[in-house]
């Protein structure tokens, strides 16, 4: 790999900004949400505790603020998920950008762990503290009460009601609550997480739609999963990936692709990691080939090797709401 100060030298002729020809990001909005919405709503009724998830890595970028009024209706607590792909040296910054923002209680989580100490430990204390210090919840004459997990798509809502169930719920199955014959278990089912006092977790997350703003909040949504890869194009995500990882001096990649030296070329990149995992897709050609069979580099099978990698922590930690601005 190259000396580091030339690298460095190097990437200062990079892209300054990230622009793209077709800005209509409007085609990246997930459609499907309205049915999720109205049970949300409904199931908002009957619930004493609202624990929102973000993407710890987007932990500004990855919020909808069209939901805030609805959150603030109850007491409200944010679980920042995946900590283990985050920067955690940004931890304090974010946590004085979210209090900005009103938010008080924040936990951090990693739910691919087998038991969450942050679940195991702090959870049911914080729940406990937020019912009996918000002013419309210090009701001493409710017995039990109810949580309801939201957020955005793929941050990790169901690992983590699983791991709460893992956590909480020592032998057997959750407790089902309430699952009548005829009665969408989707609806009524709750896990028991604590019998003194009684709380309950409905077992299925209420899904919110992220707010697409611009194309950086679009982007870095869609690196951290949460739009879906083929409407925004993965070639597109691993271009916005590595003017991110350049302008924020993350060479990792160098070492993880085999590259020499850093570029600011997503078909390098690509052209690159197609060759090195021997990905060619089948085409006739078109040209003075005549018909012939010809093997190209697949760009997007690279583009897919390449999001695993930075996915699964492999290009190393990531504070994408880096500044803590939303841009
Ligand atoms: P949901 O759509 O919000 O319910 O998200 P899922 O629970 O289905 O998780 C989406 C993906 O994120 C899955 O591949 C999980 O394995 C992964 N995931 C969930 N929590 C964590 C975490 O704390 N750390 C990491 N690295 N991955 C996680």
């Amino acid at each position: 790999m190259a000396n580091i100060n030339n690298i460095v030298k190097n990437v200062n002729i990079f892209r300054k900004s990230f622009t793209f020809a077709d800005k209509d990001v409007t085609k990246w909005f997930p459609g499907h949400m309205h049915k999720g919405m109205q049970q949300m709503l409904n199931r908002l009724k009957k619930v004493d505790c609202v624990i929102e998830i973000r993407d710890a890595r987007i932990p500004i970028s990855g919020n909808n603020p069209k939901f805030s009024g609805l959150l603030r209706a109850r007491p409200h607590l944010l679980i920042l998920n995946k900590a283990d792909l985050c920067d955690m040296e940004q931890k304090e910054t974010v946590l004085q950008a979210l209090r900005n923002d009103g938010i008080e209680e924040i936990l951090w989580t990693n739910c691919k762990e087998q038991f969450p100490q942050t679940i195991k430990v702090n959870l049911i204390p914080t729940i406990m503290k937020l019912i009996d210090t918000h002013p419309r919840y210090k009701r001493t004459e409710l017995s039990e009460y109810n949580v309801m997990v939201i957020g955005v798509p793929n941050i990790g809502k169901s690992s983590f009601i699983n791991a709460v169930r893992r956590t909480h719920v020592q032998k057997g199955k959750a407790t089902p609550v309430g699952a009548k014959a005829g009665i969408t278990r989707s609806v009524m089912e709750k896990i028991k997480v604590s019998a003194d006092p009684k709380i309950y977790i409905y077992d299925t997350p209420g899904v919110l739609a992220p707010e697409v703003k611009n194309i950086n909040t679009g982007m870095k949504l869609a690196l951290c999963s949460c739009l879906q890869d083929h409407l925004v194009g993965e070639d597109l995500i691993v271009d916005y990936m590595l003017f991110w990882l350049n302008k924020h001096k993350k060479f990792q990649y160098l070492k993880v692709f085999g590259l020499t030296e850093p570029t600011d070329d997503v078909l390098v990149l690509l052209n690159h990691v197609a060759q090195k995992n021997n990905k060619f897709s089948k085409r006739r050609s078109i040209d003075s080939n005549q018909g012939r069979i010809v093997y190209r580099p697949d760009f997007t099978a690279a583009a897919n090797i390449i999001l695993q990698k930075f996915r699964s922590g492999e290009l190393g930690p990531i504070m994408l709401d880096s500044k803590i601005k939303a841009d």
